[in-house]
C-alpha cells in the first residue's frame, strides 16, 4: 500500500516493550485493565474539549467504551468513542516514551525478574502492557472533531518497529484489537473478560459494555433464535465516579481498584482518605498514601498532584496546586464545586479557593498519617520507610502545620543505636532527664560516623539521649524546625555546650585541665593557625583526644557539605 509507512520505536520505547513481555507475564490481565483506563481517560479529555467546543461531539455525547470478543479469530478489542488521536499523537503516543527519568529507570533494572516487575509497576505500564497477551496489536483512530478521512491505523508485532497508514474511520475516537498468543487465548473468552473487567474497572464512571450473551439454544428455540435482533451491548461495570458514592458502600477491593487507576501504580495503596465536604468550601476528595516510592520521587519535574474534577467533570491530571512540594506522593482525586469549569492552569495560580483547598487536603494527608502513627504503626513504619525524607521538607515548606509535621517525624537515637528511624521526638522528650530542657542531635553524612561521633561520648556517659540525623535534609529540617514542644533543639557539634547540671566536681576538673593544657592550647592555636576559630578544652571527650565542632551560627556539617557538592 502506498500509504503504509514503517517506523522504529525510540530506543527506551523498545526497551520498556520488552521487559514489559518477559517481567510481567504472571500478572497477564492487567492489560485489560490499562487499556479501559485509556480509553476512560480518552472520553474524560473528550468531555473536557467539548466544553468550549460541542462541536467536537458530532452529536453523540453517549459516552462508553465497548469490548468485544471473537473465540475463533482469537481476539478482544478495546473501543472508545473519546477524543481519538492523530497521525503524529499516535506516532508520539504509542512509539515513544516521554516521561522524564525514562533512562535513569531503565538503568535500575537488574534483570532479576521479580524486582523488575515490581520497578515496572511502579514506573507505570499502560499500553504497552497490550504485547504481554498479544503477538500483534492494531489501533485504529480518529481525532473527535476531524474527517473520516484522518483516520490512522497503527499496528505492531511489539518488537523494533510499527507501521502507520491512513484508513478512513467514521465513529470517532479509537479501538484497539489484541491478536492474542497462542497461550493467551482464555482473553477471547467472554465471561474471562467479564470478570476481569469486573475486578479493574467496576469504578470506572464511563460504562464498559460488552454484548449480552447469547441465550444457551435450546431444541424448541429454533424459531425464537431466527427473531433474535442484533446483540444488544450492557455495561459490565458499575460505571458511577466511586469517589460520589458514600464511603460504607464502598469496598477496599473497589478503593484499591480506583488507586491503581488514578496513580497508575501497580500495587495497592498504604491507605486513604475519602471526605465529602460541604459548607464554605464544597468538595469531595479521595487521597491515597502509595505502599511504595515512585522512581522518579526525587525528579523536581516529576508530575505530582491530584486528578482535579470539577462538578463532576474531568479537569486535568497531575493538577500540583493543591498539595505542597512535601507531600508530592500523595495520589488521588479531588473534585470541587468552587472551581469554575474552565479553570486552566494558569488561573489555578491565581485563585484564592486553590489556597484554601491546599490546606484543606494538606490537612487531611496529615490527619491520615497521625492516625495511621497512632493506630498502625507498622504500617507508618513501612510509610516513614518510603516517603520519611520527603515528609521532613514539611517543616520549611509549611510553617504553619509544623507542629503536626514534627510530630510525625520519626528518627534513629542512642536510645536503641538502631539505623531503623523510629523515635518520635514525643517519645525523646518522654525519656529526658531531669533538668534536661534541651533535644540533643548529632549530623553526619552516614549513621555510623554518627553513631561513633565523638560528641555523643560525654551524652552516653550522662545517659542523655542524642538523635542520630545522616539523611541529606536533616540539617535543612532542623534549621527550620528549631524547637519542640518548647524545648530547643541543639545540635552537639555546635558552639559551647552547657550541659548545665555540671556538678561543682566536674567544673573543677575542667578548670584544673583548662590550667594544665593552657601551653598545649597556645601550640595547638600557633599550628593551626587560621584555619579553626577557637582551641579549648572539653570534658566533652572520654575516649577521643580532640575533636571539631561548629560555631553557634555557622553553617552545619551536612549544610556546608551539600553546599560543596553544589560547587559552592
Ligand atoms: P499513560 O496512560 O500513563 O499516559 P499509556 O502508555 O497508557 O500511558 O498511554 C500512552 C498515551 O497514549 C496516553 O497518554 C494517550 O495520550 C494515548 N492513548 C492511549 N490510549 C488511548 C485512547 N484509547 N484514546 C486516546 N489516546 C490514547
Ligand atoms: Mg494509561
Amino acid at each position: 500500500q502506498m500509504n503504509k509507512e514503517t517506523l522504529g520505536f525510540q530506543t527506551e520505547a523498545r526497551q520498556l516493550l520488552q521487559l514489559m513481555i518477559h517481567s510481567l507475564y504472571s500478572n497477564k490481565e492487567i492489560f485489560l485493565r490499562e487499556l479501559i483506563s485509556n480509553a476512560s481517560d480518552a472520553v474524560d479529555k473528550l468531555r473536557f474539549a467539548a466544553l468550549s467546543d460541542d462541536a467536537l461531539l458530532e452529536g453523540d455525547s453517549d459516552y462508553s467504551v465497548r469490548v468485544d470478543v471473537d473465540k475463533e479469530a482469537g481476539t478482544v478489542t478495546i473501543s472508545d468513542n473519546g477524543i481519538g488521536m492523530s497521525r503524529d499523537e499516535v506516532i508520539d503516543n504509542l512509539g515513544t516514551i516521554a516521561k522524564s527519568g525514562t533512562a535513569a529507570f531503565l538503568e535500575q533494572l537488574s534483570g532479576d525478574q521479580q524486582k523488575d516487575s515490581q520497578l515496572i509497576g511502579q514506573f507505570g505500564v499502560g499500553f504497552y502492557s497490550s504485547f504481554i497477551v498479544a503477538d500483534r496489536v492494531a489501533v485504529h483512530t480518529r481525532k473527535a472533531g476531524a474527517d473520516a478521512s484522518e483516520g490512522v491505523l497503527w499496528e505492531s508485532q511489539g518488537e523494533a518497529e510499527f507501521t502507520i497508514e491512513a484508513q478512513d474511520k467514521e465513529a470517532r475516537g479509537t479501538s484497539i484489537t489484541l491478536y492474542l498468543r497462542e497461550d493467551c487465548k482464555d482473553f477471547a473468552d467472554d465471561w474471562r473478560v467479564r470478570s476481569v473487567i469486573k475486578k479493574y474497572s467496576d469504578h470506572i464512571s464511563v460504562p464498559v459494555l460488552m454484548k449480552e450473551a447469547p441465550l444457551p439454544a435450546g431444541d424448541d428455540a429454533d424459531d425464537e433464535q431466527s427473531e433474535a435482533a442484533a446483540p444488544e451491548y450492557k455495561a459490565v461495570n458499575e460505571a458511577t465516579a466511586l469517589w460520589t458514592r458514600s464511603r460504607s458502600e464502598v469496598t477496599d477491593e473497589e478503593y484499591g481498584a480506583f488507586y491503581k487507576h488514578v496513580s497508575h501504580d501497580f500495587e495497592d495503596p498504604l491507605s486513604w482518605s475519602h471526605n465529602r465536604v460541604e459548607g464554605k468550601l464544597e468538595y469531595t476528595s479521595l487521597l491515597y498514601i502509595p505502599a511504595r516510592a515512585p522512581f522518579d520521587l526525587w525528579n523536581r519535574d516529576a508530575n505530582r498532584g491530584v486528578k482535579l474534577y470539577v462538578q463532576r467533570t474531568f479537569i486535568m491530571d497531575d493538577a500540583e496546586q493543591f498539595l505542597p512540594m512535601y507531600l508530592r506522593f500523595v495520589k488521588g482525586v479531588l473534585d470541587s464545586n468552587d472551581l469554575s469549569l474552565n479553570v486552566s492552569r494558569e488561573i489555578l495560580q491565581q485563585d484564592k479557593t486553590v489556597d484554601a483547598l491546599r490546606s484543606a487536603l494538606s490537612k487531611r494527608v496529615l490527619d491520615m498519617l497521625s492516625k495511621m502513627a497512632k493506630n498502625e504503626p507498622e504500617k507508618y513504619a513501612t510509610f516513614w520507610k518510603e516517603f520519611g525524607q520527603v515528609l521532613k521538607e514539611g517543616p520549611a515548606e509549611d510553617m504553619g502545620n509544623k507542629d503536626k509535621i514534627a510530630d510525625l517525624l520519626r528518627f534513629s537515637s542512642t536510645h536503641t543505636d538502631e539505623e531503623t528511624q523510629d523515635q518520635s521526638l514525643k517519645s525523646y522528650v518522654e525519656r529526658m532527664q531531669e533538668g534536661q530542657d534541651k533535644i540533643y542531635y548529632v549530623v553526619a553524612e552516614n549513621f555510623n560516623t554518627a553513631k561513633r561521633s565523638p560528641q555523643l561520648e560525654v551524652f552516653r556517659k550522662r545517659g542523655i539521649e542524642v538523635l542520630l540525623l545522616s539523611d541529606r535534609v536533616d540539617d535543612w529540617l532542623m534549621n527550620h524546625l528549631q524547637e519542640f514542644d518548647g524545648k530547643q533543639l541543639q545540635d552537639v557539634a555546635r558552639g559551647r555546650l552547657d550541659l548545665d547540671d555540671e556538678s561543682e566536681e566536674e567544673k573543677q576538673v575542667r578548670e584544673a585541665a583548662e590550667k594544665d593544657s593552657e601551653g598545649l592550647i597556645e601550640r595547638l592555636k600557633s599550628v593551626i593557625g587560621d584555619d579553626v576559630e577557637e582551641v579549648r578544652v572539653t570534658t566533652r571527650l572520654t575516649n577521643s583526644p580532640a575533636c571539631l565542632v561548629v560555631g553557634e551560627q555557622d553553617m552545619g556539617a551536612q549544610m556546608r557539605r551539600i553546599m560543596e557538592a553544589a560547587g559552592q
